[in-house]
């Protein structure tokens, strides 16, 4: 017989083998989800419907292959149960404007560890992705491991991709027109996913900042370009060929000043760095956002209008995603979100001012995991792309 009518026997549905398979994947699902936190024997019985006694013979047969690890508890929590690194590693990469982010981490979403690096602002997609591998490459060899040892990789693009070609970007001019899950997969040596960087700052609020525990949660990244990514009903929404939620090309005015898009108008012409350094050109000239922003802490009155006007035209922008979407909370981040309340309050105000009634309190925060959203987001796609129980 040959190995694969071997294998398909073994595996027929229906046969002892295959039920094996289909409850080592339920409770490694079930692992997968848990992240961090540790499951005891009996919440995985409970929640993956399985009897108690085969429950303890799959974690002994993973923790035997090294895929969990486990804790004898005392009392009623009985042994509780974590992914090892036996499961595997992945990794998740982060481009921007001007950098590259890299981070290892385990199955259970642990990072292990992490690098970013400046970029040049028209670096090429050949030596950006160049610069990764070195990154990825130091990062393995500290941990001992190898690019080979990786499941998945998931990367981040501040630009619109449809089917992981990269559309057109001011952002990432030297990406325009690549096939980024090709050339980043044969650069890098691994199987990548590709994302647009605002939809993975929404993965990872989701699944560990503060829309953790929400079903419909918008995810807005204010830098150089302004997107959201969409979380609805628990899921990242993507559209039809992965362009949704390019709110910065919404129109406030017809009449307002040229967006880069070739538009008038935009809420990306309102309120993106470009704009906030532009408005301090005169005053502040070569500065970065991050000294504006400390000019308006301490009171420079033009400073602080930079940010008021941003954030209302920013709020104006999330009530038209409000009235669309209704979410249970909207996240900012991104290099004008380090503004904090200096932008919020008014993004707030500008919400209010156009939404329906019922949906003015939507809670308009700060994104909890900063810089770092998108490339943690690269780890949660990474993560979430890989089947445990495939060799
Ligand atoms: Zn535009």
């Amino acid at each position: 017989m040959p190995p694969d009518a071997e294998e398909k026997t073994r595996n027929a549905p229906g046969s002892a083998a295959s039920l094996r398979v289909a409850n080592q994947r339920r409770v490694l699902s079930l692992l997968l989800r848990q992240g961090n936190e540790p499951a005891s024997q009996a919440d995985i019985a409970r929640e993956t419907g399985l009897a108690p006694g085969t429950v303890s013979t799959i974690v002994r047969e993973l923790a035997a292959a090294n895929v969990v690890s486990t804790v004898a508890g005392s009392g009623r929590r009985g042994t509780s149960v974590r992914l090892a690194r036996g499961a595997g590693l992945v990794a998740g990469v982060d481009f921007g404007h001007s950098h590259v982010a890299v981070a290892i981490a385990e199955m259970s979403g642990e990072v292990l560890s992490e690098q970013r690096r400046q970029l040049s602002p028209g670096h090429g997609h050949d030596e950006g992705l160049g610069r990764a591998r070195e990154m990825l490459e130091e990062l393995l060899g500290e941990l001992g491991a190898e690019v080979s040892d990786l499941r998945n990789i998931g990367m981040g693009l501040p630009a619109p991709l449809s089917d992981s070609v990269v559309m057109s970007s001011a952002i990432l001019p030297g990406w325009v027109g690549v096939n980024a899950r090709d050339e980043a997969s044969a650069a890098l040596g691994a199987k990548v996913l590709i994302e647009n960087d605002a939809n993975l700052g929404a993965l990872a609020e989701h699944r560990h900042g503060h829309g953790k525990g929400h079903a419909n949660v918008v995810f807005v990244k204010v830098s150089s370009g302004v997107g959201a990514g969409l979380i609805l009903d628990n899921k990242l929404f993507r559209g039809t060929s992965g362009t949704s939620g390019e709110i910065g090309h919404l129109t406030l005015d017809d009449q307002g000043p040229l967006c880069r898009c070739g538009s008038r108008g935009c809420l990306e012409a309102y309120a993106s760095t470009g704009t906030a350094l532009a408005m301090m050109g005169d005053q502040m000239p070569g500065a970065r956002v991050d000294a504006i922003i400390e000019a308006a802490q301490q009171g420079n009155v033009s400073a602080l209008r930079v940010f008021e006007d941003a954030g209302l035209h920013l709020g104006w922008g999330l009530a038209t995603v409000t009235n669309l979407l209704n979410p249970d909370v909207i996240l900012v981040g991104g290099d004008m979100a380090h503004a904090g309340e200096l932008l919020l309050e008014s993004a707030r105000l500008g919400l209010r001012r156009h939404v329906l009634a019922g949906t003015a309190s939507t809670p308009v925060l700060v994104a909890a995991l900063g810089d770092r959203a998108s490339m943690i987001g690269a780890l949660v796609l990474a993560i979430d792309a890989t089947d445990l129980l495939a060799a």
